[in-house]
């Protein structure tokens, strides 16, 4: 009854202790690119799981007990190579020497070196990670029972209890704790892809049309706080883009899409806010920029539109042209909350006038023209 007990206690910690620990790390998963400072933690908190395993240990009988405190050692090495795997073994050991300096404590050293040598070893194997890292649990049961044989030496010590159990918790816990931390990562992973597909086109990777709205909510905010700084805005819209599908198909499209995008970030300053609005409608928002500076930055992005050719295929390369609209809070609009609808006005009259142009929502709708 008791070594249920121990065995449950033992599952729980680790269970328990991996929640915790990707909660803390929400952002990025444990892997060989990581931080230092990240393989660091990593390590040093599969040391801390391992010695409350050490703690709770599983009493098999009155003078035997197993414990587990080589599962976090297996994952933290798994997911994070060999620099975790070695800090946790050097808490799990110093812990250890703390407790006692023996026998015993000794064949702890020896066991967790060969295993940690063995699931670097483990590491290198091109196969899907569960897999290996049962490989790598079935490594840890041998070497357990090599070191029962050898110090006992009695071969029969293979079918003793405390072999038996070790062979039945370890991996019992070691299969829940993998399946616990797949899961776990695969939500972080979903949950950070989430975060960034709400916020960021992903054809382009400039702002989708949602931070598009926060950024100009935020600016507007900022300019009634502080209105000395003009706000100004440009819409984009790629001239006749229905016949880059109808001629290439939708996927050229996309193709020159996501180079258009490219060639707006590198024509706007780097604090500007650029976003792909919609379909092939694009946004710049400019802080603290006058009227005429927004024009001369819209007039700089038409004619790098225009003289950049856009490749469909290794073969083919197009020319496009973008008409633009611009507004500016205050020079021509009275209200920042205008600043969008003004400049689509400003743009339709380009397209209206000619297209391959820019034009500002003055009351009079000048044609800006070099
Ligand atoms: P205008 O000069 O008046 O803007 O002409 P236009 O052909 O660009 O304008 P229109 O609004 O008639 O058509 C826009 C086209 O953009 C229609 C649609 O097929 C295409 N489009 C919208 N979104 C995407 C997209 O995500 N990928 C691709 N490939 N095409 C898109
Ligand atoms: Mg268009
Ligand atoms: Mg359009």
């Amino acid at each position: 009854m008791q070594l249920i007990h121990d065995f449950f206690v033992n599952m729980m910690i680790i269970l328990a202790l991996l929640f915790i620990y990707y909660q803390f790390f929400k952002e990025e998963n444990l892997a060989p690119t990581s931080s230092l400072k990240r393989k660091f933690l990593s390590g040093l908190y599969a040391g801390i799981i391992g010695v409350f395993l050490m703690i709770y240990s599983i009493q098999v009988d009155a003078t035997t007990i197993v414990d587990l405190r080589h599962i976090p050692l297996l994952l933290v090495t798994l997911y994070g190579g060999p620099v975790p795997g070695v800090i946790a073994l050097i808490v799990i050991q110093i812990t250890r020497f703390i407790i006692g300096m023996n026998l015993s404590s000794f064949v702890s050293l020896g066991l967790l070196t060969s295993l940690y040598i063995g699931y670097l070893l483990f590491r290198e194997w091109k196969i899907g990670i569960f897999i290996k890292a049962l490989w790598m649990l079935l490594y840890s049961n041998l070497v357990f029972s090599i070191l029962i044989v050898y110090l006992l030496l009695d071969i029969k010590s293979l079918f003793s209890e405390i072999n038996v159990l070790f062979w039945l918790t370890s991996t019992v816990t070691g299969v829940m704790a993998l399946y616990t931390t797949e899961h776990l990562r695969k939500i972080n992973h979903l949950f950070k892809e989430y975060k960034k597909s709400a916020t960021i086109d992903p054809l382009t990777g400039l702002n989708n049309v949602r931070s598009f709205d926060e950024a100009l909510n935020r600016a507007i905010q900022e300019t009634s706080t502080n209105d000395e700084k003009p706000l100004s805005l440009l819409v984009i819209d790629i001239d006749h883009f229905k016949n880059v599908n109808d001629t290439y198909g939708h996927a050229s499209g996309d193709t020159v899409l996501t180079q258009f995008g490219k060639t707006l970030r590198s024509a706007a300053r780097l604090n500007d806010i650029v976003s792909r609005n919609g379909g092939e409608e694009f946004t710049i928002l400019l802080g603290d920029c006058t009227n005429r500076e927004a024009l001369e930055i819209g007039e700089r992005v038409r004619s790098m539109i225009e003289e950049n050719s856009f490749a469909i295929n290794k073969d083919i390369s197009i020319h496009i042209t973008a008409s633009l609209g611009a507004s500016t809070f205050p020079e021509t609009v009275s209200s920042p909350a205008q600043l969008y609808r003004e400049a689509d006005e400003a743009l339709y009259h380009a397209k209206r006038s000619g297209r391959n142009r820019i034009c500002s929502n003055e009351q009079t709708m000048k044609v800006y023209e070099y």
